[in-house]
């Protein structure tokens, strides 16, 4: 089961991602994004300290701060996170300093928003009363080092998957696992690009061989249009894996592209459900497509692209 952003967002959102949880009996494994805008607020973090904006550094940080102070109050927790932003304080200072980000720095810049999540999700299964434990991803994934948008040795992670989690759902736990996070082989934290997460679920999933698939999002499936723009947008019973790839390469923001890839493999349903409508069913991601009336399934769209025509003489080869 995997829970974006908005999903662990809150207090009340992570409570409600705790009671969706627990009313699934099967042995699982959840994996998490980082709270809110927490991933956005960290990049802006880095490019004011990369500039030498001290106060934007902080405007972004005591954001951060209030989110994460309004999400949970066990003190263990709390102390821990406490630790990991002091951490990251630290790390927007060298920022400061050098005066410069690499994608290096970056992706460890952007590492803490699901390091800092993972453990207030993993208190409050806890206290819903499961044994839940935080994994962070990064004793997990392997992958190579193109920092901020890493790709994933498979065989090296299923190794990891079988040390590190296997055995704990094996004994009854429920791990909870950071998204988006990886390391290298020499231990460089890298990440899986941006809403990376859903990605992640998909590896760890794949290589448990789960039998479905769950992203929990804000939206109760994959729609025929943008339901922000299309307000008769309905949402689709079942997409291929092909389709629904395509749809997210082409605009579709509810999941990432990448995700199916593993899936596919593996042919492990995708369910994509939605946190603030549980009773309804979602759409099914899977090998098998379903036919619609129209024939045409949706309609995505991609902004900010402009087609610029150069023409004149003497052109040609330039
Ligand atoms: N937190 C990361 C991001 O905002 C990954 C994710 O949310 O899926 O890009
Ligand atoms: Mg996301």
């Amino acid at each position: 089961m995997k829970f974006g952003g908005t999903s662990v967002g809150s207090r009340e959102r992570l409570e409600r991602m705790a009671q969706l949880v627990m009313a699934d009996p099967r042995p699982r494994a959840v994996v998490v994004s980082a709270m809110g805008d927490t991933t956005d607020r960290l990049l802006e973090a880095g490019r004011c300290a990369e500039r030498g904006d001290m106060h934007g550094v902080s405007v972004q940080l005591d954001a951060i701060r209030a989110t994460v102070a309004a999400a949970t109050d066990d003190a263990e927790v709390t102390a821990h996170t406490e630790a990991l932003l002091e951490e990251l304080e630290g790390l927007l200072h060298g920022v400061r300093l050098l005066q410069e980000q690499t994608p290096r720095s970056r992706a460890l810049l952007a590492s803490f928003g699901e390091r800092i999540s993972v453990g207030i999700a993993a208190a409050h299964l806890r206290k819903a009363g499961l044994d839940a434990h935080p994994i962070d991803a990064r004793d997990v994934v392997v992958t190579d080092d193109r920092f901020e948008e890493a790709v994933v040795d498979f065989e090296a992670t299923q190794r990891r998957i079988d040390e590190v989690v296997r055995p704990r759902i094996e004994a009854g736990e429920t791990p909870v696992i950071t998204g988006f996070l990886g390391r290298t082989p020499g231990g460089l934290t890298t990440v899986l690009g941006r809403s990376g997460s859903d990605y992640s679920a998909s590896i760890v999933g794949a290589l448990l061989g789960v039998e479905e698939g769950v992203i929990w999002t804000d939206v109760d499936g994959i729609l025929t249009a943008d339901p922000r723009r299309v307000s008769e947008a309905r949402t689709l019973a079942g997409v291929s894996y092909r389709e629904a790839a395509e749809m997210s390469y082409f605009g579709a923001k509810v999941i990432h592209p990448k995700t199916m890839m593993p899936a596919l493999e593996k042919g492990i349903p995708i369910r994509v459900r939605s946190t603030f409508e549980p009773e309804k069913p979602g759409t099914v991601i899977g090998p098998e497509t379903t036919e619609v009336p129209f024939g045409v399934k949706t309609v995505t769209s991609v902004d900010g692209l402009v087609l610029l025509n150069v023409e004149g003489r003497g052109m040609a080869g330039m």
